[in-house]
């Protein structure tokens, strides 16, 4: 038995659940991740990833020193260099001068609204907080976002709209208290392995029920007393006409509505018309189904709603969230323990991103960018001249790379996200990627994006340095530096303050002290001096158990769940709403509905899973299709077929399986052998700018082997 050196509690880098580690420490090598018994998020309970899927920090192929290309790249001509024979090494001050360098060249010449940086969910708050500042205060933009766009984008807006909050309304454990719950739009199982378990908990011991709303059959299914499987992107039929039976049979809760709500009557109106009928014309969901649902969730005590990205993925996002909130709004299934609205969020610190102010529309604490009031309290804070700060809304990701070009965004800084895996219709994306005149990547590996790049930062893994995540729960806890970082490797923060003062220097800002952080606790603290929510969040209070945001100050205990006493936004505003069709529907040439997502062994773009042995479980893309969809297709399982959309087309194996419904398929987005995002459809949603990556039209038919990018990988294995 191994003796280890040290344990190091930690948080895990993986998804939102946000479970606690044990890094246990040999030679500088982590050797064992364990979790605790008595660890509040977890239990000391742990998924495959948690546990087993940290060997990416040591891959061979992660990259450790800063690199240049060798041949400069021009716009139009930017190619990807995967090989590190097309880069050279320099030193930390070659690169960080090459980089600053070319921006303020940049930015001399075509100004604010040429420069553009993409934040990461996967990074700390102190380093997202550090680079929106950094493009803020020195580039004068707010053209800054990250991959919360690309998937709770429509939450977060609907959230906003209706009751002035965009997080999480509950803690994930009080599922336990739940009578009734409602998960929609969300693999639980494969997403937040986690919570599902902790769902299951609820079903099987407390005597919950369980409602699925999802056009797959999850594992979920397999614990619920009710599952309608609805059709891709009819979410607002299904959960209007729930609205409706609840108000033709009144079983409404009067009294909230009148204390706590507006807009009611309008919102009933238009609810007239979602009869059960009508949405099962739309939705195929049995109409008998709908009213049950309806029943269960409005007579239930306490009723909860968990949704995760199969709700505002869609050109129709926020409306599909805003219908989930008009439930609760129009019961009361919220503001006590036990109930709620529950986006479930993708990423380890997507909720942490977004909080720190890494968005185009929002200072840290989403403080509006057009807020005059907002401006001059930021002006303040970062010690700049008033009138400074930029008032115009910035770009989304989706937009940033749509405004590249010779009078748009020239010059990009990517910390940690890969959008040429992430952003749908990749031949369009890497088409604008090529035309970037200067591409700033910081990462661990030459990756889809990062190999398009002028210059490669090297940055530290989570478990190489210090910070805060926080988790879809907004429990912010602590992420602890347990080995040191490999090769020259730094932490993000630190490249991001050397970078801001290299740039006060050529831009002639006045120089401050601002970017002379000797800890991220500092940067930490300055996150809290101007976002009342983190007011209370320092590192001494998060030592054993995290807290909940919003922590008011420093003897405020944090916040187990929200809305108690009132909204952020004063009333609750129910929102009339209209069903409106995905943008793109079967047809004769496209016949089946593609909906995409992700696996428990994968991650996102798969720039941490797919360096790990995790790979080795599930090495390929699997598209599952239905067996009636496979006999009329003539397929059977792990045969080879190419699947087609209006964008593209990929080759990939097939799995035939009762899981998807017929006329639906799905395939998992983290293999860029077979990249789903090839084929998505980048149309948004026109208030959250979020694309719809959960439906678009394709094609399926039969391919050889010989077609598929990986014919060497392995067969399926059946899992599901
Ligand atoms: Fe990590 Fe999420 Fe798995 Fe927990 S459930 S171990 S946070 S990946």
């Amino acid at each position: 038995m191994i003796q280890p050196d040290k344990i190091v509690a930690t948080t895990c880098p993986f998804c939102g659940v946000g479970c606690n580690l044990q890094l246990h420490i040999k030679d500088n090598f982590i050797y064992r991740v364990t979790s605790p018994f008595d660890s509040i998020v977890n239990h000391g309970n742990l998924c495959v990833k948690g546990r087993f899927g940290y060997d990416f920090v040591y891959h061979k192929e992660r990259v450790t020193s800063p690199m240049v290309r060798n041949v400069p790249q021009k716009p139009g001509a930017r190619t990807q260099a995967f090989d590190r024979s097309e880069w050279h090494t320099v030193t930390w001050d070659e690169a960080l001068d090459t980089v600053a360098d070319r921006l303020v060249e940049i930015y001399r010449r075509d100004g604010a609204h040429a420069m553009a940086a993409y934040c990461c969910a996967k990074a700390t708050n102190e380093d997202n907080y550090l680079l929106q500042k950094l493009y803020r205060s020195l580039f004068r933009t707010n053209n800054i976002d990250h991959c919360t766009r690309l998937c709770h984008a429509a939450s977060v807006v609907a959230l906003q709209m209706a009751v002035g909050s965009s997080a999480m309304s509950n803690t994930a454990a009080e599922v336990i208290q739940n009578d009734v719950f409602i998960v929609t739009g969300s693999n639980t199982t494969e997403n937040h392995p986690i919570i599902a378990n902790q769902m299951k908990n609820a079903v099987e011991k407390y005597g919950a029920k369980l409602i699925v709303v999802d056009p797959r059959r999850i594992e979920l299914v397999n614990f619920a007393a009710l599952w309608l499987p609805e059709k891709p992107g009819s979410d607002v039929a299904v959960f209007s006409a729930m609205a409706h039976v609840i108000l033709k049979e009144k079983l409404f809760n009067q009294q909230f509505i009148d204390d706590r709500t507006e807009n009611f009557q309008a919102f009933a109106a238009s609810m007239e018309k979602f009869t059960p009928e009508y949405a099962e014309q739309i939705s195929s969901v049995d109409r008998n189904l709908i009213v049950e649902a309806a029943r269960l969730y409005a007579n239930a005590k306490n009723a909860a709603i968990y949704w995760a990205l199969g709700i505002p993925e869609h050109s129709h996002g926020t409306a599909n969230a805003l219908s989930l909130i008009n439930l609760a709004l129009l019961t009361g299934q919220i503001g006590r323990p036990g109930t709620g609205l529950n986006p479930l969020r993708g990423q380890n610190n997507v909720q942490g991103a977004s909080d720190a102010g890494a968005m185009p529309w929002h200072y840290p604490g989403y403080q509006r960018v057009d807020s005059e009031e907002a401006a001059l309290k930021f002006e303040k804070a970062w010690k700049i001249e008033p009138g400074g700060l930029n008032r115009k809304l910035g770009l989304t990701t989706t937009e940033i790379l749509s405004a590249v070009g010779p009078n748009g965004v020239r010059a990009l800084f990517v910390m940690g996200e890969n959008p040429m895996m992430s952003e749908p219709d990749l031949n369009h994306t890497r088409h604008k990627m090529e035309q970037l005149e200067f591409l700033v990547a910081q990462d661990m590996f030459l990756n889809e994006t990062s190999s398009f790049a002028d210059v490669f930062l090297p940055a530290c893994s989570w478990a190489e340095k210090d910070g805060t995540f926080t988790n879809t729960d907004r429990r912010v806890q602590r992420v602890r530096q347990a080995i040191t970082p490999i090769g020259q490797a730094r932490a993000d923060w630190e490249i991001i303050c050397d970078l801001a003062r290299r740039l006060e220097n050529r831009l002639g800002r006045p120089t401050s002290s601002f970017w002379e952080y000797t800890h991220p606790s500092q940067v930490l603290e300055e996150m809290g001096s101007v976002v009342p929510d983190y007011a209370g969040v320092k590192y001494a209070r998060l030592e054993i158990a995290g807290l909940q945001t919003p922590v008011l100050d420093d003897n405020h205990p944090g916040t187990p769940y929200l809305f108690s006493e009132r909204f952020p936004r004063g009333r609750g505003k129910f929102h009339p709403l209209d069903y409106n069709p995905s943008a793109e529907l079967p047809d004769e040439d496209y016949p089946l509905i593609l909906t995409t997502g992700r696996v428990l062994e994968h991650w996102h773009g798969g720039s941490l899973t797919r360096h790990s042995w995790l790979d080795d479980l599930y090495p390929e893309a699997l598209i599952e299709i239905n067996p009636a969809d496979a006999a009329h297709l003539g397929l059977q399982n792990g045969d080879t077929v190419r699947v087609t959309s209006r964008r593209g087309s990929i080759v990939l194996r097939c799995k035939v399986t009762q899981k998807t419904t017929i006329g639906v398929v799905f395939i998992p987005f983290h293999f860029i052998e077979a990249a789903a995002n090839l084929l998505t459809n980048d149309v948004i949603d026109p208030q959250a700018k979020i694309p719809e990556y959960k439906a678009c039209a394709v094609r399926v038919v039969p391919a050889e082997p010989h077609e598929l990018v990986n014919p060497q990988a392995s067969q399926p294995r059946g899992r599901y």
